[in-house]
């Protein structure tokens, strides 16, 4: 077979992706994106964002990121380990590290490449990795760049990590074995269960992994989902994002000194990436230092949470099991399911359909993203467009 050129094998991939609706067209904000946005000239409700409390465009961050732009500039200027940790840097992880309860803390520039450092900076070749099938991109990239065996097990099946865990520990082939779970599935708002992996990773002597990109700042009166079950010290790696709840860019990874410090001498992005900038750590710090000391932003971001869930439940949408504000609002029918997020949009909504391969076919949904900066009347024109678009679709 001749080879292709580039040219071509893009364009013939290009078109395919087009001919089955799966190329996504990217809108363009030309606003902050906050509760309302707008989009080629029309203002819309935005259930999209991952900015659950708001603190994306809070005052208070902003302020603070000026001032360390007037202070120390734009850039870092360097990687942490060269000359580009500033006080600052230093400030976020140990704020982190009280926020999450742990000896230490790591910063990195995105949550995406924490998990691609973390992982690949404590498992190789030799070990094992037991894997959440449902887990997050991230999660997945950073175990295959690690080489470690990758044992998927079903999604939240208590009986099948426990299988595969005892399996994997009585073969005698790996010299380490992990258990990696995201803390809150992002496409269902489910929550994983912790208590049990806890368990059986004492059974089998696992390393525990926690990502909890979309529990931080949401559970455990903030401090995430390890929290929330009460397990600070018995979770290994307490990964964490700041670009989600926290507002800003960056992720981290809470947890004992001495995994920090290898994860400090280890850990690729740490080591050849440049640090966070100046305005994104003084604005994460602030962030963090909100959540601590108050639970208003979660409370409201609960409030509407409960709010949107009983109102479309009520009015007989299938919300499916979540146990976070995340709202999905199940349609099932992939083409309807998109059809249905355009008519939101039509009406003033921006909910994204998310459909098959990133959830099974059949099961098409628009995920609703409330955040505690949403007003009660936002909500209620939202629910009002549901019902309208529900009605017209054959939905409800
Ligand atoms: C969003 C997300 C990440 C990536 O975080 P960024 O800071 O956006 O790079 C990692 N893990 C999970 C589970 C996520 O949802």
């Amino acid at each position: 077979m001749p080879s292709k050129t580039l040219d071509q094998y893009l364009q013939e991939n290009l078109q395919d992706l087009k001919n089955r609706g799966l190329y996504n067209v990217i809108d363009p904000l030309d606003s902050a994106n906050g509760p309302i946005i707008e989009i080629s000239g029309r203002e819309l409700i935005n259930l999209s964002s991952n900015n659950y409390l708001g603190l994306a465009t809070d005052e208070r961050l902003k302020e603070v990121a000026i001032e360390a732009v007037q202070e120390y500039g734009v850039g870092a200027g360097a990687v942490r380990t060269i000359n580009g940790t500033l006080n600052l840097h230093v400030k976020l992880e140990e704020k982190l590290a009280e926020f999450k309860n742990t000896e230490a803390a790591i910063a990195f520039q995105s949550g995406f490449n924490c998990n691609m450092g973390a992982i690949s900076a404590v498992m190789d070749k030799n070990d094992a990795i037991l894997s959440d099938e449902l887990n997050h991109a991230s999660i997945i990239d950073g175990c295959r760049l690690s080489r470690a065996k990758i044992i998927r097990f079903n999604h939240s099946d208590m009986d099948d990590l426990r299988a595969k865990a005892k399996e994997a520990k009585e073969s005698g082939q790996y010299k380490k074995i992990m258990v990696i779970t995201d803390g809150v599935f992002s496409m269902d708002g489910d929550i994983a269960k912790l208590p049990e992996i806890v368990e059986i990773a004492k059974e089998y002597d696992l390393i525990t992994y926690v990502d909890d990109a979309h529990g931080s700042g949401v559970l455990g009166k903030g401090a995430g989902t390890v929290k929330h079950f009460g397990l600070s010290d018995q979770v290994d790696f307490q990964m964490g994002t700041l670009s989600k709840a926290i507002g800003v860019l960056g992720g981290y990874v809470a947890g004992k000194k001495d995994l920090i410090d290898w994860l400090k001498v280890r850990a690729r992005p740490f080591l050849f990436s440049t640090a966070l900038s100046p305005a994104d750590t003084a604005a994460c710090l602030k962030a963090v230092s909100i959540l601590m000391n108050s639970t208003e932003l979660q409370d409201k971001l609960w409030e509407n949470g409960r709010y949107l869930k009983k109102s479309l439940k009520d009015l007989g949408f299938d919300i499916g099991q979540s146990e976070t504000p995340i709202t999905p609002c199940i349609i099932g029918d992939e083409v309807k399911t998109q059809e249905f997020s355009k008519r939101l949009n039509e009406e003033g909504v921006y909910a994204k359909s998310i459909v098959f391969p990133t959830v099974p076919r059949g099961t098409g949904r628009v995920r609703n993203m409330p955040t505690a900066a949403h007003t009660k009347e936002m909500l209620d024109r939202v629910i009002s467009i549901y019902e309208k678009v529900g009605k017209e679709m054959g939905v409800i």
